[in-house]
């Protein structure tokens, strides 16, 4: 396989780096013996064994949550970094790969408009969110953190862990994050921070960042951008106008989350939090009785509640960013609008069908629906019988509970107040060439469980 060739080829150019150290054969080798190598082999094929016990993530007919396989580049240097094993805690434990954290960070925040920024890579969107709540929590000690009912039910627990009252605001019909409710909570005095999630993970919906960001001139809070899902849609050029005037003000909040490991390629474990003000790295302040020795730089662990961190998610990232530079209608950038093209197809031959009902049309990739039923407690239960049938027919779509007004269930009787709806998300850019067949195995699935068209 020529990637496996790549690595290879890029293995021996580490290696030959340290060729004047004894026993470089054996201290780094290439290869393992003939007898290792058979047991070797054995363990490995049980675990693609094992590994089958999965849904297809890394196929377009894969179309519920929000997964996909990282980019080969990603893979390759993540495996490469392997062989050293940094440790991005301290430059001691790995000064290549946290200078390529370093650039890799700054080329995020320079996407959000920042020149100077503090940041660092973590482990995922809840440390990520954890940590600018943290400094949000010491920069207003007490004060309510404030985020929509869509917003990541990571915040309400992150309150919990901190030890801040925490509230939530109501959602439009489109899933956003109210204003004016919004404007009444404040008004009442007590908020610290206000999250504004940057495309929800249940429907990818855009909180309005930029009337949020505008009420600071009446109040005075900290605005926090969760953007770990849509942060890199920034990037694409045809956006929706108020979904593009949201992701516009990005630059005006405090902090952002965005996870690579979401939209940006990378494997799991790869999140990253960037604050505005790089004074905010003095609330992190700590020494260690260990690690802060051979350099006076500023290692990433100072700034960082994480301690070891993988330096090899760094060199992945940096890798991809170098291939796929963050610049806006790019290539990166052309494939989430890929995907984003997909879900408005997909949304437009679901609405157009008298046997669904819809949440509003995608800002993001993601898209939810319901079959239209009697009443609100049949449709849920249909909802279930055509994920089934779907994933018999080899499409996994993701199921979602939501609220009811955020779906036109036009004259269905409301007998409960939320309904179990389909959900979509169309991160692969290959899902534009799927979006007929995705629709026809659905048309297909429904059609099984005997959905009532009209
Ligand atoms: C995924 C997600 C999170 C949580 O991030 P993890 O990387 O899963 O820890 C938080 N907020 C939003 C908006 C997300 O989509």
């Amino acid at each position: 396989m020529a990637s496996l060739r790549t690595l290879e080829t890029a293995l021996q150019r580490l290696r030959s780096a340290f060729s004047d150290l004894p026993g470089i054969d054996q201290a780094f080798p290439l290869s393992v013996s003939e007898s290792d190598g058979q047991r070797l082999t054995h363990v490995l094929l049980e675990v693609a064994d094992r590994l089958r016990d999965n849904y297809p993530y890394f196929h377009p007919l894969y179309a519920g949550q929000m997964l996909k396989p990282p980019h080969p580049v990603a893979r390759l240097a993540y495996e490469l970094a392997l062989h050293i094993n940094p440790n991005n805690h301290a430059l001691d434990g790995g000064r290549a790969s946290s200078a390529m954290e370093k650039e890799a960070v700054a080329a995020l925040a320079r996407m959000i408009g920042w020149d100077t920024h503090l940041g660092h890579l973590c482990g995922g969107g809840t440390m990520a969110n954890l940590e600018a709540l943290w400094i949000a929590g010491q920069l207003h000690p007490g004060k309510t953190i404030l985020a929509s009912t869509q917003a990541h039910y990571t915040h309400q627990r992150i309150a919990g862990v901190l030890g801040l009252p925490f509230e939530t605001i109501p959602c439009d019909r489109a899933g956003r994050m109210e204003v004016p409710a919004l404007a009444r909570r404040l008004a009442a005095g007590g908020v610290g921070t206000v999250v504004a999630t940057i495309g929800t993970t249940a429907t990818g919906a855009v909180d309005p960042l930029d009337a949020i960001v505008e009420l600071r001139g009446r109040y005075d809070f900290r605005v926090h951008a969760d953007a770990a899902y849509g942060g890199y849609f920034l990037l694409v050029n045809d956006l929706a106008a108020e979904t593009r005037r949201a992701f516009d003000t990005i630059g005006e909040a405090a902090s952002v989350v965005i996870d690579p490991h979401k939209h940006g390629l990378q494997p799991y474990g790869c999140g990253c939090v960037l604050f505005r003000d790089p004074s905010v790295g003095r609330l992190y302040y700590h020494d260690s009785p260990y690690t802060y020795y051979t350099s006076t730089d500023m290692h990433l662990g100072e700034i960082s509640l994480e301690c070891s961190r993988p330096g090899a998610a760094a060199v992945a990232l940096w890798a991809t960013q170098k291939l796929f530079p963050l610049v806006p209608d790019g290539e990166f950038a052309k494939g989430l609008a890929s995907g984003r093209a997909a879900a408005l197809a997909l949304y437009e031959r679901i609405k157009k069908d008298g046997r669904f009902v819809t949440g509003s049309p995608p800002e993001l990739d993601i898209l939810v629906w319901a079959p239209r039923a009697t009443r609100i407690s049949d449709a849920s239960a249909i909802t279930q019988r055509i994920f089934d049938e779907a994933a018999r027919r080899q499409l996994h779509l993701a199921l979602v509970t939501l609220p009811v007004h955020l779906i036109d269930v036009q004259d269905m009787h409301r007998d409960q107040d939320t309904i179990i709806c389909l959900r979509s998300v169309l991160m692969k850019p290959e899902h534009r060439e799927w979006v007929d067949r995705i629709w026809s195995i659905l048309d297909a699935a429904a059609g099984a469980v005997g959905a009532a068209r009209r």
